[in-house]
């Protein structure tokens, strides 16, 4: 399983599936991965090494968001203490997001030696800005909706580690899958993170996560850019540059179906009017 990063109390694991990431921040006190994710043994991987990690320690298992790539290992970290937003435990779609798990298992005849379920959480963070101390460590969470109904930013503020889930890719513009002015609003957060300079790594849920300034407001700035174009485009009916969002990444073919799904969305919350699209 490739490693994009390590240093002495983080490391950065990459699923070979569409760039997945999965963190370890681990100190003194505590072990705490994030969306352990993928091929059971890439998720076997994961779970010894935060055994290892976590020998003696308090254990934490936090979760983005519920797409079913991110909730996929869960059953692998029994005894855990999990953490997500309130939304994830109210999810009106948890169902179909651990229908999809299942789905995807059988369509690649996989087996694991855990039962795929719905995460049960321990901690459910409902306000903007909690914060919360694990160990010694001063985290701050942020409500995420807009990619889907349940996001969850963390930062933790003492090391200056900020995981996004799916947003700020620089492998993907921004999927939007639940609604665009809530995804605008979480961009409008994580601008205001990022602009207080305390950010010393920015992990996202697929492709490379970044230590660069610039590159972080250069993601904001183009996400902000995606949706503003898209908008203006729908509601005007105008031409919209599919091809020069697609020729700055990686993976054009599959992203042109998800750019449809947007334009899908777009218009179904123009016509419900600005600030709808909750499904
Ligand atoms: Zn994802």
């Amino acid at each position: 399983m490739p490693i994009q990063l390590t240093t002495p109390h983080l490391t950065i694991h990459e699923s070979q599936l569409f760039r997945t990431t999965s963190t370890i921040i681990h100190t003194d006190d505590y072990v705490l991965i994030v969306d352990p994710n993928w091929l059971p043994a890439e998720v076997d991987h994961l779970a010894e090494l935060t055994a290892e990690l976590g020998a003696g320690k308090e254990k934490y298992l936090l979760f983005t968001h519920s797409d079913y790539d991110h909730i996929i290992g869960y059953g692998k970290f029994p005894g855990f203490t999990t953490i997500a937003s309130k939304a994830f435990v109210d999810n009106p779609q948890q169902a179909d997001q651990l229908a999809q798990t299942i789905a995807w298992d059988d369509e690649y005849y996989i087996k694991r030696d855990y039962e795929l379920t719905y995460p049960v959480i321990d901690l459910a963070k409902a306000k903007d800005g909690e914060k919360t101390m694990i160990g010694e460590d001063q985290y701050h969470f942020y409500q995420a909706p807009g990619h889907n109904y349940d996001g969850l930013v963390t930062f933790n503020k003492s090391r200056g580690i900020l995981i996004v889930g799916d947003y700020l890719s620089n492998v993907e513009f921004p999927y939007v899958y639940h609604s665009f002015a809530e995804y605008r609003d979480t961009l409008i957060s994580l601008r205001a993170i990022i602009y207080t300079g305390l950010v010393k790594v920015l992990i996202t849920g697929h492709g490379d996560h970044t230590t660069d300034y610039n590159e972080m407001e250069r993601r904001l700035e183009d996400s902000f850019a995606y949706l503003e174009e898209l908008t203006l485009s729908v509601q005007n009916d105008t031409a919209f540059d599919l091809e020069k969002w697609l020729s700055r990444y990686d993976f054009p073919i599959i992203m042109r179906k998800f750019h449809d799904k947007n334009v899908a969305l777009l218009r179904a919350e123009g016509l419900l009017g600005a600030g709808a699209g909750a499904k």
